[in-house]
């Protein structure tokens, strides 16, 4: 396939930082020229979910919102603030992310697990998919998400145990791709471990990849790499995860 045909394939960034940007409308530019078709924006806490929401507004049919408190923003004093905020606009959201657990903070468990038992519920009564973080936490994340018969989920960046993607994919739930392929064992292990009808492309902008930000049309070296893994044609891959995309967050993203 030529070049040409292959940025006519729409991709779909499923985990971007938007509201952290500074060159937020360049950025959404150069996406839309890299073939970038829809982008879904995470929010972290209450200022966060604010500012995604605002810039779905401005960018209809581009970017979607989700809304989420990041277990890294989690006080307890801002708990119900945040819940309130996030029941209260839930159905603006697309997804409720990003949400999850994380046992390399100072966070207490007990109150990390409250949290994200509470969204959990509340992506249960509103039918939306939730968007998983987990550090050292994948399989309690997995089995909260279970145990709540969760039936839509994306376990973003997975790098956790291979062996537990044998009770992760059955369930239906997907896990995302990032640039991190490039350097990371466990990221690549998990990826050829997963069937591409499972695999989505992020990019977590704006994090670092080897010194450099990323941002949302870099969701193409998510792309590349996955394809090297899977020793797969890149439209191929291309047309299934955005085929996922529109599976996970029941949207049908526009063609150009
Ligand atoms: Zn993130």
């Amino acid at each position: 396939m030529e070049k040409k045909e292959i940025d006519k394939i729409p991709l779909i960034d499923v985990h971007a930082h938007l509201d952290e940007l500074s060159d937020l409308s360049e950025s959404l530019q150069e996406a839309k020229t890299a073939g970038v078709r829809g982008i879904i924006a995470v929010g972290m806490d209450v200022e966060s979910n604010r500012k995604v929401l605002q810039i779905a507004e401005e960018n209809p049919g581009y970017v979607y919102p989700a809304l989420g408190y990041h277990p890294w923003r989690i006080k307890e004093e801002e708990v119900e603030a945040n819940l309130s905020f996030i029941r209260e606009h839930v159905r603006e959201g697309m997804a409720l992310g990003e949400i999850g657990l994380d046992y390399k903070i100072k966070v207490k468990k007990e109150l990390q697990w409250r949290v994200f038992g509470e969204i959990l519920d509340i992506a249960l009564e509103f039918n939306k998919p939730v968007i998983v973080h987990c550090r050292f936490s994948h399989r309690r994340a997995f089995e909260m998400v279970r145990e709540k018969r969760i039936e839509r989920a994306v376990f973003h960046w997975y790098s956790g145990p291979v062996d537990l993607l044998d009770k992760i994919l059955p369930m239906g739930y997907f896990i995302s791709a990032t640039p991190a392929l490039i350097y990371s064992p466990p990221h690549q292990e998990a990826i050829r471990r997963t069937p591409i009808e499972r695999i989505l492309l992020e990019t977590d902008t704006p994090v670092s990849y080897q010194g450099r930000e990323a941002r949302p049309k870099d969701v193409r070296v998510s792309l590349e790499e996955v394809a090297k893994l899977k020793r797969l044609e890149p439209s191929l891959i291309a047309m299934q995860t955005t085929a996922n995309a529109s599976e996970l967050f029941q949207i049908r993203f526009r063609e150009n």
